[in-house]
């Protein structure tokens, strides 16, 4: 079961702790077997090294694109040492039996991440390596196989002990060969299905490419970075940032919150959101950017002071001037003009991001959440409202309906449980990730009697306003609290075993009520 180490092969790009691997390896008599640059390396560090080229016969050719691809190589890692048949091929070819191969791969995912050139990004796919990796790997049998410098250490260890490399040992580094190997190619594929604008590759490599380290996480102790998968979606991940600070992590979650939420608000109007710690703060339509930003800010403009901004069609000077008036961390639109960005440039820490697009709501994709030991795996909520059952005596108006649809859109991007006041296609009144309905509904509405004192209105803007509830309201008690702050309809999914409860007490109250038989949960 032990593999003594006669030859190894040695091919490396990191060349980290190679040296003194090869010396242990040399000591114990080994034979030492290397591609050029590998072999270049152990020669200066003193060491008696053959070519990979004086094996095969072969010079190494079109720059290191073929090296140890050849049968005197592959006839070495995969002729099984039990069957005689191979080991008579292996005589009879003049091919040396390799007892340890050691290869870290061409840095692929490095190149990749310091913006390398396309070229120079395709040049680093190795492609010998891996082979032999697999190779190896697959005859572990016979054969020991480090794919990491973190492997020598072990790999010398039982040598030490016992001679060689245990069988318990070669599982192991065959095993953590193929994923090595899996993860390089999954990186490639994710590389070449962005350069080729492929949006859904048929085998959508779950690990992503590194976009950006970021300098710290949600909090400063923690550490982080932005990954990106290459998927086509305009957004947050793909949008070009032309002034301000350097992105953070919370920027980053904000901004692809506001984002997500604004594509869904307007329409072929101007819409405008402004997003806190993930929830809209407000959001509003308006016949100019400009004023949707207004009316956005003012449903709640104590909390949408440092907020990020997002809006669905290209800024202008107006909406420029408007958002550069408040302090705000992020601005992400899907264009800017030259007037505005001259605007903007005033703001040197402002961070503004342009997409070229704006996300399509309904597009199909996965979401991923991780929770301890795994991941958790679901379709975007990309469901968009297509029904409204009437349920109470009185139906609502034109312009309630208006309403409701606008909150419903608003109430899908708010986290759970979410409850939306809004009057005139802007929000008035935000209930944010509270663990009871009731709540919501009455931090929504006493929060926008705040605003209307603060703003000295002539009345609370809940009165007559619309409300979505993003999940149904399983008692009579949330209905009652809306209908206490004055609105006139709600829009929710129904379904609570209490509905006939519920609906009864709407109609008690005057409110015109429409189930959508769809739930938007957000947690
Ligand atoms: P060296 O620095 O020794 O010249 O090259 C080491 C690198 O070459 C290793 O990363 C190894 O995986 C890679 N390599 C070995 N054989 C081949 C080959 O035949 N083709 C390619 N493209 N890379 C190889």
């Amino acid at each position: 079961g032990v593999v003594a180490v006669r030859r190894a092969l040695i091919s490396v790009s990191d060349k980290t702790g190679v040296v003194a691997f090869a010396q242990a390896l040399a000591a114990r008599g080994a034979e030492i077997v290397s591609t050029g640059g590998t072999a270049a390396a152990l020669r200066e560090a003193g060491l008696a090294v053959r070519e990979v080229a004086d094996v095969t016969g072969s010079p190494e050719m079109m720059n290191g694109r073929v090296k140890t691809l050849h049968p005197r190589i592959h006839g070495g890692l995969l002729a099984r040492r039990d069957d005689a048949a191979h080991m008579a091929a292996l005589a009879e070819h003049a091919i040396p039996a390799i007892d340890l191969l050691a290869v870290s791969l061409y840095p692929f995912e490095a190149t990749v991440a310091r913006g390398a050139s396309p070229e120079d990004c395709v040049e680093n796919i190795d492609i010998g390596g891996p082979a032999m990796l697999r190779a190896a790997a697959k005859n572990f049998a016979g054969v020991a196989v480090a794919s990491d410098p973190e492997d020598y250490a072990a790999i010398l260890a039982d040598i030490a002990a016992v001679g060689g490399v245990g069988v318990g040992l070669r599982r192991r580094l065959a095993a953590q060969t193929f994923a090595r190997v899996a993860a390089y190619d999954a990186a490639v594929s994710a590389w070449m299905a962005e350069q080729a604008g492929l949006e859904t590759p048929r085998w959508r490599a779950a690990a992503g490419r590194l976009r950006q380290p970021l300098r710290y996480g949600e909090n400063p102790h923690q550490r982080a970075a932005f990954y990106v998968d290459g998927a086509a979606r305009p957004g947050v991940a793909a949008a070009r940032q032309v002034q301000g600070k350097e992105m953070s992590y919370n920027n980053i979650a904000d901004t692809d919150a506001a984002f997500e939420a604004v594509a869904e608000l307007g329409g072929d109007r101007p819409a405008c959101i402004v997003v806190k710690h993930a929830n809209p703060c407000g959001a509003a339509l308006g016949d100019t950017l400009a004023e949707a930003y207004g009316r956005a800010f003012d449903c709640d403009r104590v909390s949408a002071f440092g907020g990020v901004v997002a809006v669905n069609r290209p800024l202008d000077t107006a909406a420029a001037e408007a958002i550069t008036g408040v302090f705000t961390e992020v601005v992400i639109a899907p264009g800017a003009d030259a007037a505005a960005l001259a605007v903007f440039s005033q703001k040197a820490n402002l961070r503004l991001l342009l997409t070229e697009a704006m996300p399509d709501p309904a597009e199909d994709g996965l979401a991923w959440r991780q929770v301890s030991g795994g991941w958790l795996a679901q379709s975007r909520d990309a469901r968009l409202l297509e029904e409204m059952k009437v349920v109470t005596a009185r139906a609502p108006s034109v312009a309630e309906l208006a309403d409701l649809r606008f909150a419903w859109a608003v109430a899908k991007h708010v986290k759970s449980n979410a409850v939306v006041y809004a009057k005139g296609q802007a929000t008035v009144g935000v209930g944010a990730g509270q663990m009871s309905r009731v709540d919501s509904a009455r931090i929504a509405a006493r929060k926008a009697a705040d605003m209307a004192a603060a703003l000295d209105l002539p009345e609370t803007p809940t009165k007559g306003a619309a409300v979505a509830s993003d999940a149904f309201f399983p008692f009579a008690d949330g209905l009652e609290a809306l209908a206490e702050a004055g609105a006139t309809a709600v829009i929710q999914p129904g379904g609570a075993m209490r509905d006939a409860e519920v609906i009864a007490a709407a109609d008690r109250l005057g409110l015109a009520m429409v189930f959508t038989g769809l739930r938007h949960f957000r947690h």
